[in-house]
């Protein structure tokens, strides 16, 4: 086996590890790419239980309030998120919001939790992420793998804010490529402890947090091997070392995102995640969630710019005329307006997949972060043109919520990762190796897979609903299509990979706009009211929508691949002056 197969089959064997532990239920997104509507998981749109809504506004009014005190234009400058602004964060619930109440929590669902990040990332993007930071991740490991013990010992400090949580898998060289952890666990001879020894970058809340979860590598009994294991550790541990406390950077600049070091650190072995051995899968599950109030945090800066840019456009007089007359304005806040009508649909059905209980949702969540963050980045960008020469100045809060936004594209998973992640998983069965993918796709090939049925109540989205069931069905047919057409080395086809993961994004963010419309229009049947709820961006948002699904894959046969692709090698050899 030479060095390239023998790495393919270390990532393979990784991906079986880490997705397909066992028969699960079809989700939504494996559903899109054996070209099934699976409506269970996304129709009707889901609604928080009445009970919990009424907790749910209670905790959004304190909130709001809360957050109506908040600077965020000094916590930028001060590059710090003053300690009374975390512990009124604690008081409100926001630091344990989905922890269960019997751990001092509030026991929210993962879509409530959603409306609380909706409502932060409105306000403030240093104090969303320093939350995420926390409460998404920090503590999530502890929530979701720890024991009771674990969990009584450590999570009623935790989910108040007395004390922070931090997650820490990134190193030098565990970027994108998680699973190269080189951090080192090494038990001691009683078995009682574990000495870790290694370096960590880019951590938020590295050195303000009280217990962090550290992702290390552990020896694998009876073999040469290593696995990483979820570890929590406290920095009053003798041997942990802050390296930076608060590196200096472009934007969410309010975080603290810190390097350290464990230099023979003995952590007991009670302070071990889940399994020995399972960390990767801990890590990933973790940063599922994060990437779920990712989508809402983005969604709440949207609407936010949205607001301003509505402001301005009528306000502002160029010409004799308010910025807002002009088409190539309008457009801008037409795009705006249907993007974050949809980040917020697909934001709330991803979280409702979680608090429901399906085993996978890992295709979902990843599309939710590479979407919500790609248009929140088009929406900051002209909500900014908008208001011209303005925004350059920092009086207005466009350029500190541009620089903000910058990492989104990066963080929990760049995007050019998980739209990879998208298609490649997505085209594939449980446990499937190539060959049986490919044998499946000629069966399916054969087999004239119908148009689905996509069942939406409102007579008047029957159309939409019936074009959306073409677009899947010509998806269905453009990913088998392409499998046969470039077999094997498609694995390797970041362009072709790109089209299929865009196209699969597009088609679930339609499904969710969708969903949310027909909740819409029959709740407000129901209620009897005249005139129906304002429809525009959600229909703006599916033509849109379903004209780049076209797109994506009648580019899958005419495209300048190789013209590209040639172009880059040719510079990436010769690095020009
Ligand atoms: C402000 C901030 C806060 C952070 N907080 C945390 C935290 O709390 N905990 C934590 O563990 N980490 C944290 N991180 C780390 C973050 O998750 C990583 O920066 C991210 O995973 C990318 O890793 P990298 O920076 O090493 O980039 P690299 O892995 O070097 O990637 C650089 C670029 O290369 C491209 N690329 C890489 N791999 C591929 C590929 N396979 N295909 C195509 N393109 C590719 C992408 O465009 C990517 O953006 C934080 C980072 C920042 C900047």
């Amino acid at each position: 086996m030479n060095k390239l197969d023998a790495q393919r089959q270390k990532e393979i064997q990784q991906a079986e590890e880490l997705l397909f532990a066992g028969p699960q239920a079809l989700g939504f997104a494996k559903g899109l790419f054996q070209g099934h509507f699976v409506s269970d998981w996304v129709m009707p749109y889901p609604r928080i239980p009445a009970a919990q809504q009424t907790e749910l506004n209670k905790a959004l009014a304190e909130l709001r309030q809360f957050l109506d005190e908040l600077d965020p234009a000094e916590i930028d400058r001060q590059a710090d998120i003053p300690r009374k602004v975390i512990d009124g964060l604690g008081r409100v619930g926001v630091l344990g919001a989905t922890a269960p109440v019997e751990y001092g929590g509030r026991g929210f669902t993962q879509m409530a939790n959603c409306k609380l990040l909706e409502e932060i990332g409105r306000r403030c993007a240093s104090t969303s992420v320093f939350v995420n930071a926390h409460h998404s991740i920090g503590i999530r490991a502890l929530l979701l793998f720890g024991t009771h013990e674990q969990k009584q010992k450590w999570l009623p400090k935790l989910v108040t804010g007395e004390q922070l949580g931090a997650f820490a898998l990134t190193e030098q060289e565990a970027g994108s490529d998680a699973a190269n952890v080189q951090m080192q666990a090494r038990p001691t001879d009683d078995g009682a402890h574990f000495i870790l020894n290694g370096e960590k970058r880019y951590i938020t809340n590295a050195a303000i947090a009280h217990v962090l979860t550290v992702m290390a590598r552990t020896p694998v009994p009876g073999s040469d091997k290593t696995a990483i294991t979820a570890f929590l550790v406290t920095p009053d541990m003798p041997g942990f070392t802050v390296l930076d406390a608060r590196m200096q950077k472009m934007g969410i600049r309010g975080t603290a995102t810190g390097r350290f070091a464990l230099r023979d650190v003995k952590v007991p072995k009670e302070n071990i995640l889940g399994p020995m051995g399972k960390g990767l899968k801990v890590a990933l599950t973790v940063l599922d969630f994060g990437r779920t109030t990712f989508g809402a945090c983005c969604t709440g800066a949207a609407k936010t710019c949205l607001r301003l840019a509505i402001d301005h456009a009528n306000t502002r007089k160029q010409f004799n005329k308010t910025l807002g007359e002009f088409d190539l304005v309008k457009k801008k806040i037409a795009r705006m307006a249907a993007d974050a009508y949809a980040m917020e649909a697909m934001t709330t059905i991803t979280a409702s997949l979680i608090d429901r209980g399906l085993e996978d949702y890992m295709i979902e969540t990843a599309m939710l972060k590479v979407f919500t963050t790609e248009r929140l980045w088009e929406v900051i960008n002209d909500a900014f043109q908008i208001y011209g020469g303005s925004a350059y100045f920092v009086d207005l809060p466009l350029e500190r919520m541009l620089r903000d936004a910058r990492i989104n594209q990066i963080g929990e998973g760049s995007n050019e990762v998980l739209t990879s992640f998208v298609a490649l998983v997505g085209m594939r069965g449980p446990g499937m190796e190539f060959k049986e993918i490919y044998d499946t796709m000629m069966n399916r090939l054969g087999a004239a897979i119908r148009v689905p049925d996509v069942p939406v109540k409102s007579e008047q989205l029957r159309a939409h609903a019936r074009q959306l069931g073409r677009c899947i069905w010509r998806f269905n047919f453009a990913v088998n299509r392409a499998l046969i057409a470039y077999r094997e080395p498609i694995l390797d086809m970041q362009l072709v990979q790109e089209r299929i993961a865009g196209a699969a994004m597009d088609l679930f963010a339609s499904t969710c706009v969708l969903s949310r419309q027909d909740a819409e229009i029959q709740f407000a049947r129901r209620n009897g009211d005249s005139a129906p709820p304002d429809q525009s961006a959600a229909d703006l948002f599916l033509r849109q929508s379903f004209r780049r699904v076209r797109h994506f894959l009648s580019g899958l046969t005419d495209n300048d691949d190789k013209s590209l692709l040639a172009t880059a090698k040719s510079y990436l050899a010769k690095r020009p002056s």
